[in-house]
C-alpha cells in the first residue's frame, strides 16, 4: 500500500512500499542504510549485494527515489561564501606547502599514500602539532583528532615536534584527542564521535592513520571487495562532511599494496582503488629516498599542477630537505 509522502518527515527503509523487516535487514546488511543510498544504487548492484531479484531491486530503487531527501541546490554565492572560509595548514616543509598551493586545505580530504616507512605517520603527527600554531605561522589555532588504527600514535614524538616550535609540550598533547580504532566499524563510528568532540573543542584537523588498514585486513578476496569499497565510500563521505562542517583539514594515510588486490592490478597501487582516489581531493605519493629524505609527489589534483618535492624527516619533525 503506497503511503503519501509528507514534507519534513525523515523516511526510513521500512517506509518503502513492499519492504518489510526481512527485506529491510537484507538491504542494511548489504550496506544500504538510508534512502538516498538506495535511490542512487544500480539495480544490478543492489540485486547482487542484497540477494534479491533485479525486478524487486528496481522497484525498491524507484520507491526510494520518491521518498529520499535528495538534497537541495545551492546558489553560487553560498558556495562562494563557504569557500571564502577555506584556509591552509602548513606541513612543516615550505616546499611541500608550495606543492599544495600553500598547505593542506580545509574542507577537503588529503591522502598520503606510500609504502611502509615512507613517512605517512610522521607527517600526520606533524600536522597534529602544526594545527595548533598561530595563523601567521601556518597553523589554524585549533585542536586535532587522531584516529589511530595501527597503534602508532606516539606522544613522545609530539613532544619533540612541539618543542621544536617552542610550544609547551603538555599543552600540545592536551589539544590532540586520540582514539584507537579496533576494527573498521569502530573506525567509522569514531567519525560520529569526532563530530561530538568538535562541538566541545575547536577541532580543525582530523587524522585517520591508516584509513585502509582495517578494511584491507577484514575484507579479503574478490567476494568482499564490493562491500569493502562501499563502506570505504561511506566512511570518506562522513570524513568530508566533518571537513565541511568544521572547516577542518582531513588527512588520511593509505599504504600501497604489494598484492594485486586493487582494481588496476598495478602491484604498487594504493589500497581502496578508485573509491579512495575519487574521494580524496589531494593525493600525495610518498617515496623513500636517501637517508631521512622522502619524495612527495602530488597526484591528480583538480586545481594544482602535478609535481614533486623532497622533504626530510628530522628529529624536529617534517622539514625541507
Ligand atoms: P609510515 O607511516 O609511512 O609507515 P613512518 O611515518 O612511521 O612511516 O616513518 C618512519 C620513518 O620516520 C623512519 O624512517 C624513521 O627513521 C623516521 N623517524 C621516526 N621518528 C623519528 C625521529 N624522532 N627523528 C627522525 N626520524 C624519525
Ligand atoms: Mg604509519
Amino acid at each position: 500500500m503506497a503511503k503519501k509522502k509528507e514534507e519534513n518527515k525523515e523516511y526510513t527503509i521500512e517506509d518503502l512500499p513492499g519492504v518489510g523487516p526481512a527485506t529491510a535487514e537484507k538491504l542494511r546488511d548489504a550496506g544500504y542504510t538510508d534512502l538516498i543510498e538506495l535511490a542512487v544504487a544500480s539495480p544490478k548492484d543492489l540485486a547482487e549485494l542484497a540477494g534479491i531479484g533485479e525486478g524487486v531491486a528496481q522497484k525498491i530503487i524507484a520507491a526510494a527515489r520518491k521518498y529520499a531527501n535528495v538534497g537541495d541546490f545551492e546558489t553560487g554565492d553560498t558556495i562562494m561564501e563557504r569557500r571564502s572560509k577555506l584556509t591552509k595548514l602548513t606541513t612543516g616543509s615550505k616546499e611541500m606547502d608550495d606543492l599544495l598551493g600553500g598547505g593542506l586545505e580545509t574542507q577537503s580530504i588529503t591522502e598520503f599514500f606510500g609504502e611502509f616507512g615512507s613517512g605517512k605517520t610522521q607527517i600526520v603527527h606533524q600536522l597534529a602539532v602544526n594545527v595548533q600554531l598561530p595563523k601567521d605561522k601556518g597553523g589554524l589555532e585549533g585542536h586535532a583528532i587522531f584516529i589511530d588504527t595501527e597503534n602508532t600514535f606516539r606522544p613522545e614524538r609530539i613532544v619533540q615536534m612541539a618543542q621544536a616550535y617552542g610550544l609547551d609540550p603538555k599543552e600540545a598533547l592536551k589539544k590532540i584527542h586520540v582514539a584507537r580504532a579496533f576494527n573498521s566499524h569502530h573506525q567509522m563510528l569514531l567519525v560520529d564521535k569526532a563530530m561530538e568532540v568538535a562541538k566541545e573543542f575547536p577541532v580543525r584537523l582530523l587524522v585517520v592513520d591508516s584509513l585502509t588498514a582495517h578494511f584491507r585486513a577484514e575484507y579479503v578476496g574478490r567476494s568482499s571487495l564490493a562491500e569493502r569499497q562501499q563502506l570505504l565510500n561511506r566512511h570518506m563521505h562522513d570524513l568530508l562532511k566533518f571537513a565541511d562542517i568544521n572547516n577542518a583539514v582531513v588527512a588520511v594515510t593509505n599504504q600501497v599494496s604489494a598484492k594485486p588486490d586493487t582494481f588496476w592490478g598495478d602491484p604498487t597501487a594504493p589500497i581502496g582503488g578508485h573509491i579512495v582516489a575519487h574521494n580524496a581531493t589531494y593525493r600525495i605519493y610518498l617515496r623513500k629516498s636517501r637517508g631521512n629524505k622522502r619524495i612527495a609527489r602530488l597526484i591528480d589534483s583538480p586545481s594544482l599542477p602535478d609535481g614533486e618535492v623532497v622533504i626530510a624527516i628530522t628529529n624536529e619533525g617534517i622539514r625541507d630537505a
